[in-house]
């Protein structure tokens, strides 16, 4: 790896727990990998791995297999996710546990790791709306969380600024600040090319801007989550100090075991509390995260209630994909139909007039003159009937399959059959008989090219 830039090393001389040596010794080594499983789609996967002690569904993998020939994965089994970044789980498990039917923005959620990890920790009548204000980055957010599964992720794509039409709404939010990613240096080798001091100052302008944008939107008493993979105090300490200047807050804290390696930092004017990562001292890449309470009387949005018309030839037709009739249908577009949770209906009906909602609830398809066709969605969604016909694959068939290509299977039964890799559904097929037609989504094959050994 290239020589670490001078002046950041100068920066974080002074910096609480910072030892030059043992960071810049582990940033001749590579980056930690690490896997979060999803506990809905449990397989009982690495079950001898050491586990991330902050997580308790994470474990660390001794090298980075290609995950892309892994059709687990494809099913949303687990979650590739940086070790550190995990300890939001054990924040929330000790700020917001036990708490039920939440509101939760995830305001710069791409691609997915902060995102997925709530989702797992959220009752049913919660909501976590995932966002993501670059266009391209949000379709991959998309991606990930319909392969993790759940029907309470919403995806919208919106600027920071578009929340604050929802005054009040949210009892969470979580901000995973874009930042100038020097706790990325070991991970990807651009991030080190990128960095300078300038961009650090650009950096915590816009981090100041997207966090005095998305205020409003939080309730009082709600719980602000700020997250960066960058060592400069700029980026962390001050900000947490800035908020403490415009806004009334309180610092929460939560307990930190010593072997860990993880250093608790109180920012230099206010004494807010941070929990800083660097590698060399913590199994995992360069991170920073703070949670603090919002103390301030705040306007709330109210909310009306509306009815969605509830068509009832739909519901028979599309109820019968599903485990958990108790959900209300909705059109999702011009051809699409979908399902939600009822708790969740006055929130559409709210959002949908403030920012532009991706993904809602889950989509459940397309009906025909004749037929259903069932979502993607559907195949890998945890609410999905696990009567729905079938077909059990092997992992070649299913890397024909992901690949979009002939299994070589010509005995199958006629009709939509759920394409299933140890269980969990990847996809759908409607079989004819002689023949099959796969109806993975063209963005969803595995372009990559897989050599004999990868079989
Ligand atoms: N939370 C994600 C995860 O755990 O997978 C990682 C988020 S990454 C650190 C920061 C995200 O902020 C990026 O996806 C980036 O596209 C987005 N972003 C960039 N500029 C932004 C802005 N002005 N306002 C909000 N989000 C922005």
């Amino acid at each position: 790896m290239k020589a670490l830039p001078g002046s950041l090393l100068q920066q974080l001389q002074g910096i609480q727990g910072f030892d030059e040596a043992s960071f810049i010794a582990a940033h001749q080594q590579a980056a930690v990998t690490s896997v979060r499983r999803n506990p809905a789609k449990d397989l009982g996967l690495f079950p001898s791995n050491e586990q991330v002690p902050w997580c308790t569904s994470a474990v660390y993998l001794p090298e980075r297999p290609v995950f892309t020939l892994d059709p687990s994965y494809h099913a949303g089994a687990y979650y590739v996710q940086e070790a550190s970044s995990m300890f939001l789980s054990h924040m929330w498990q000790h700020i917001m546990q036990g708490n039920e039917g939440l509101r939760v923005l995830d305001l710069c959620a791409a691609p997915g790791g902060k995102s997925t990890l709530i989702a797992s920790l959220l009752d049913r009548d919660s909501l976590l709306i995932s966002n993501e204000v670059i266009r391209t980055r949000a379709s991959i957010l998309d991606e990930n969380m319909t392969r993790w599964g759940y029907m309470n992720t919403w995806v919208t794509s919106n600027d920071p600024r578009d929340f604050a039409k929802l005054p009040g709404y949210f009892d969470a939010i979580i901000v995973d600040a874009p930042c100038s990613g020097s706790g990325l240096f070991r991970k990807d080798a651009r991030a080190l090319d990128e960095w300078s001091e300038a961009n650090v100052k650009l950096c915590c302008e816009r981090q100041e801007r997207i966090l005095a944008d998305v205020w409003p939107s939080l309730k009082e008493d709600g719980v602000l989550i700020y997250a960066t993979c960058s060592y400069s105090q700029q980026e962390d300490e001050q900000i947490l100090d800035w908020l403490a200047n415009e806004y009334e807050v309180e610092t929460l804290t939560v307990p930190v075991a010593d072997e860990w390696g993880i250093v608790t930092v109180s920012s230099p004017e206010k004494g807010m509390t941070g929990y800083r990562f660097f590698p060399g001292k913590t199994r995992g890449e360069g991170f920073f995260i703070a949670a603090l309470r919002k103390k301030e009387t705040t306007d709330t949005i109210s909310v009306h209630r509306y009815k969605t018309a509830h068509d009832k030839k739909i519901q028979q037709q599309a109820s019968y994909l599903l485990s958990d009739t108790d959900v209300i249908f909705l059109q999702t577009d011009k051809e699409n139909f979908g399902a939600m949770h009822p708790a969740h209906e006055e929130d559409m009906q709210l959002l949908q007039k403030a920012v532009y909602l991706r993904k809602t609830g889950l989509t459940l398809g397309t009906p025909t003159a004749k037929d259903w066709i069932p979502a993607h969605d559907v195949a890998l969604s945890i609410d999905a009937n696990s009567n729905l016909p079938c077909l059990h694959v092997t992992k070649d068939q299913a890397l024909h399959f992901l690949k979009r290509e002939d299994m070589g299977i010509d005995d199958a039964e006629k009709g939509w059959l759920m394409i299933r890799y140890k269980g969990l559904g990847i996809g759908w097929v409607k079989s004819l008989g002689n023949r099959m037609n796969n109806y993975l989504p063209k963005h969803w094959r595995i372009r990559m090219e897989l050599t004999d050994s990868d079989w």
